[in-house]
């Protein structure tokens, strides 16, 4: 995941320029929980169960019990236009709890990409920062949240990454999808795939 580290110091010289594209990358081992603070969140998603128990357990060593919530898809069509608080069971529940949660919180959240990127977006949100948030997603991408640059909808797809393009749901067209994702809306692009361009 992209993060946002702010006042770091570099050179001014040999800044690279942001990329073009960009692809969430993930660590192979899941990251550590961060310790500085006693309120602890996990959140396992749809294939982070093993990950979030780990993290639990380590955090009761501390004496500490994190609260804990699942997020499950809904069973749905494998496209449609995508509703996070329709399409993932438990997210409504972790969004009440963000909006009222204490300064200090630490998120842990791991699971199937697509529903930790949704995750990060609600924590986001609710006024978390990067820094407050550890993820995790596991295995290879199977599903993937694509944004149509032509008519907006938002819909869940099939991960055609590379591969042939996918359908719009809403507009019809076929859209080829590009290696980039806006790590606030934690969504791929998808534009025409006859036009060949972008916009
Ligand atoms: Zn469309």
């Amino acid at each position: 995941m992209a993060r946002i580290t702010g006042g770091g110091r570099m050179s001014t010289t040999t800044t690279p320029a942001p990329p073009a594209t960009s692809l969430p990358i993930w660590p192979g081992t899941p990251p550590e929980y961060d310790d500085s603070s006693r309120e602890q969140m996990v959140v396992a998603c749809d294939g982070g169960e093993q990950v979030a128990e780990a993290w639990v357990a380590q955090i009761r060593t501390r004496g500490l019990e994190p609260l804990q919530i699942h997020v499950r898809a809904r069973p749905a069509a494998e496209t449609h236009l995508y509703e996070a608080d329709r399409d993932l069971i438990g997210l409504p529940q972790l969004r009440r709890v963000l909006q009222t949660a204490n300064v200090g919180l630490r998120l842990l959240v791991a699971g199937c990409e697509w529903q930790v990127l949704t995750v990060l977006r609600v924590a986001i949100e609710c006024g978390m920062i990067h820094d407050e948030i550890r993820a995790h997603a596991t295995g290879d991408p199977q599903r993937i949240v694509v944004f149509c640059v032509h008519c907006e909808a938002e819909f869940l797809s099939p991960n055609v990454l590379g591969g042939d393009p996918t359908t719009c749901p809403r507009c019809r067209r076929h859209l080829e999808v590009h290696p980039h994702v806006n790590s606030s809306a934690a969504r791929y692009l998808g534009s025409d795939a006859d036009a060949g361009v972008l916009l």
